[in-house]
């Protein structure tokens, strides 16, 4: 079995940004600027964007955070996108997501302008993508695509099975699987909480991409012999002997499919920096349409 090891290659894309900025500011222009919208006070929402920015600042970015309480009503977030939308020393920015309820994530989403948009949630840059065209590729599908292409695993013909059907994840993911180039031409099949005989659908994955938010739910019955495994899951499970009270897993019960499959990322340190390193690679996208 091999680790698909999200930290290594998060650090060689980051690196190659780092070197990009380097070159942007030799020739006399300012870093990328990427701003996030943070409305709330959601434990994990505020662990992803303080990496986010600490990911920024690593590789010469600048960031901003614009903190909102959760009662802010929709129009004043309209109102705060509208800002950025117009902002010149803005490259991209990003909502950090879940909202509070009393707001619509569609109409928000729809808000950000596409070219700002890179988290590439907007419909306009989601279509793009389906079509093949030139679009920011949401984060996370972006970054399982890159490690994929980085550790040059086949996926040309190759049986992908994707568990889940978000917006965010297993729906551009089976966009990309399905592509006419490489990583992608894969066979794809999309399960979701309404499939039926879901264990036989994922045995006969070649590839398996996880991403349903229940914590070690691929067993290893499922996953054939020799399968590429990437678990997209974060769930936090109780655990009192850890000072926080809580351990992170995948979806995926890694210490027993680990020893069938081929390929498999770990949770943390798989899936996790590789959207960071892509948000972080669209932003530079962004950026240099600005030069
Ligand atoms: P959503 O809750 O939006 O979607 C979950 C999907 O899984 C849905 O399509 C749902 O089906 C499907 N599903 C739920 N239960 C089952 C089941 N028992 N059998 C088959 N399918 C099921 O989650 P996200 O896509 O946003 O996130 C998925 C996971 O990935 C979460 O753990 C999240 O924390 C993690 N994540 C990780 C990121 C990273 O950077 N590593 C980034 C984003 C998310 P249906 O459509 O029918 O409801």
């Amino acid at each position: 079995m091999m680790l698909l090891d999200g930290k290594e290659i998060s650090k060689q894309l980051k690196d190659e940004l780092k070197a990009e900025v380097n070159e942007m500011l030799a020739n006399g222009y300012r870093p990328p600027h990427l701003a996030v919208i943070l409305v709330g006070s959601n434990a994990a929402s505020e662990t992803y964007v303080n990496a986010k920015v600490k990911a920024c600042s690593a590789i010469g970015y600048e960031s901003s955070v614009i903190n909102f309480p959760p009662e802010i009503t929709q129009e004043m977030l309209l109102q705060a996108i509208d800002d950025l939308n117009e902002n010149e020393e803005i490259d991209g920015f990003i909502v950090q997501l879940p909202l509070p309820n009393h707001i619509d994530d569609k109409t928000v989403i729809e808000r950000v302008m596409p070219k700002k948009d890179v988290d590439g949630f907007h419909p306009i840059n989601v279509g793009k993508m389906a079509l093949g065209l030139d679009a920011f590729i949401s984060a996370t599908p972006g970054g399982i695509v890159e490690l994929l292409k980085r550790y040059e695993i086949e996926t040309e013909g190759k049986h992908c099975v994707v568990l889940g059907r978000s917006n965010i994840v297993g729906g551009p993911m089976a966009m990309l699987m399905r592509r006419n180039t490489y990583p992608g031409n894969s066979t794809v099949t999309v399960a979701h909480s309404r499939t039926k005989n879901l264990k036989q659908i994922c045995l006969q994955a070649d590839i398996l991409i996880a991403a349903i938010g229940k914590p070690e739910f691929v067993t290893e019955d499922m996953v054939k012999e020799g399968a590429v495994v990437i678990d997209v899951g974060i769930n936090r499970v109780d655990d009192p002997s850890r000072e926080k009270g809580y351990r992170l897993t995948g979806d995926v019960d890694f210490s027993n499919v680990s020893k069938k499959a081929s390929h498999i990322t770990p949770v943390p340190g798989g899936v996790g920096p590789m959207t960071i390193a892509y948000l972080l690679k669209n932003t530079m996208i962004a950026a240099r349409k600005r030069l």
